[in-house]
């Protein structure tokens, strides 16, 4: 089996940088045999052990991470989440899907809250009521269809408009605006940091320990650097890293994003970042940009996006350092003192992947940019799948499976022609 290489990122997590430094636990060393090893402690290899724990508390678990835990992209995404999902493009033709999926996201989000709540993780996990901003005609076109379609299925939810807009967020850069009530907003490093570090003491937890190469020749066997764990049953948790060990090259590939947050403003500049303590706004398009108030004197700017590999930091601080003064020109001289990029796992149809590789080798990931909920979601339920609870057919039929990718070198060329076209589509959403 092929052997693995993890990417290294350019710069550490800003909101990883804002959290008081945390003692990274022990990389592994030796001969190890566990009845459950879980791959990777993202939000979903982290699900899958507490709930590998809770279904079978005897069953011994080691939970391994090539990176520190706040480092990888748990601990690097926008930190935007809530118990429904859909589509940026959400129309009558999808709206049946979205209805499908709500019952797992909602499982998803009330455990992972749950689990917040129980534990105290302090991670600022707040219904902010997220904002779907619009800046163009195609912007604005496709919230009304939302807004209209939300109203068929149920969904709380309101046109903002621009004056209101402006009010909320300091920003004249939209038109208007979906305002979604039932979104949080959190502390993604803090998030994660809290959900590994409150795990059951039972469960191994590995930092700075990479699995090279994986191989069956009884029980599995994961190589390590100075180290080895044979195991019954295996996570794959390395959502877009999945590639490096030969499993989905035809289904999933990896796109970087990018964020950035300001440094601390001056109490003046802090007074004119809007009305609202808490506010989030995504985009309405795909090649859009996410920006939220970090806390009362910082806030943050996603966007940008890259194939396979990040794009040079000089190139991603003055493409979000545009953005952020287009929508604050009032604030132009504010700095960015975080700026970072991170992986998602993409697939073509935005379906994920969830379920059994092979005997004993379970795998979910390519939640795109959805994977706080999803992730959890997928986690808990590969889990449930191992240990033999529950019914998945459900879960199957409602995420459905990703769909094919053309081979390289046709696979770059068709990324590059597809995201040219959509930046163009994106126009000043971007
Ligand atoms: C800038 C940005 C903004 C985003 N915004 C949002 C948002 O607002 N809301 C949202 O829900 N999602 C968002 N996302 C997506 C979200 O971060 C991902 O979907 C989520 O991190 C996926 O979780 P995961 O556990 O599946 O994978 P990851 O978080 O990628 O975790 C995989 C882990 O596996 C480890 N690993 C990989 N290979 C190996 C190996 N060989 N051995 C050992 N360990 C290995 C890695 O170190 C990593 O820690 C965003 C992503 C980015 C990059």
């Amino acid at each position: 089996m092929t052997r693995s290489k993890v990417h290294e990122f350019n710069a550490p997590s800003g909101w990883n940088a804002l959290l008081p430094p945390r003692r990274p636990t022990e990389p592994i060393r030796g001969k190890h045999r566990v009845k459950y090893a879980v791959v990777g402690a993202g939000y979903t290899g982290t699900a899958a052990a507490r709930r590998l724990h809770e279904l079978d508390p005897a069953g011994d678990i080691m939970l391994v991470d090539a990176g520190t835990v706040g480092e990888g992209s748990s601990g690097r995404n926008s930190g935007f989440t809530r118990p429904l999902e859909f589509p940026m493009e959400l129309t009558r033709a999808n709206a049946g899907k979205v209805a499908k999926i709500k019952p797992f996201y909602e499982e998803g989000f009330y455990w992972l809250k749950d689990i917040v709540e129980r534990h105290g993780i302090d991670c600022g996990l707040v219904r902010a009521g997220v904002i779907r901003g619009a800046a163009t005609d195609l912007g604005e076109s496709r919230i009304r269809t939302a807004s209209a379609v939300m109203d068929e299925l149920g969904y709380e939810h309101r046109i903002v408009p621009r004056e209101e807009l402006n009010d909320r967020v300091a920003t004249a850069y939209y038109r208007c605006g979906l305002l979604v009530t039932d979104s949080y907003l959190l502390q993604p490093a803090a998030l994660i940091r809290g959900l590994v570090d409150n795990l059951p003491r039972e469960i191994a937890v590995h930092e700075g320990s990479t699995v090279r190469r994986m191989s069956r020749p009884g029980k599995w066997v994961l190589e390590l650097d100075g180290a080895t764990i044979e195991a019954d049953q295996v996570v794959l948790a390395t959502n877009a890293y999945v590639k490096h060990f030969g499993y989905l090259v035809d289904r999933t590939v990896a796109t970087y994003t990018y964020a950035a947050i300001t440094e601390a403003m001056a109490p003046e500049d802090a007074a004119r970042t809007g009305s609202m303590t808490h506010w989030g706004i995504l985009p309405p398009h795909k090649m859009g940009t996410t920006c939220r108030r970090v806390s009362e004197n910082r806030l943050m700017v996603r966007s940008l996006a890259s194939y396979e590999g990040e794009l040079r930091p000089d190139v991603v601080k003055a493409g979000l350092t545009d953005i952020f003064r287009a929508r604050w020109p009032h604030l132009a001289h504010v700095k960015l003192e975080h700026v970072w990029g991170g992986a998602t796992a993409f697939t073509m149809n935005g379906s994920p992947w969830w379920g059994k590789f092979d005997e004993g080798l379970f795998s979910a990931g390519g939640c795109n940019g959805a994977g706080i909920t999803k992730g959890t979601l997928l986690g808990k339920r590969l889990a449930e799948l191992m240990t033999g609870h529950g019914d998945h057919s459900g879960l199957a039929d409602a995420f459905g499976e990703p769909s094919w990718l053309a081979p390289e070198p046709f696979r770059r060329i068709g990324y590059h022609v597809i995201a040219r076209k959509e930046r163009k589509l994106a126009g000043a959403e971007r």
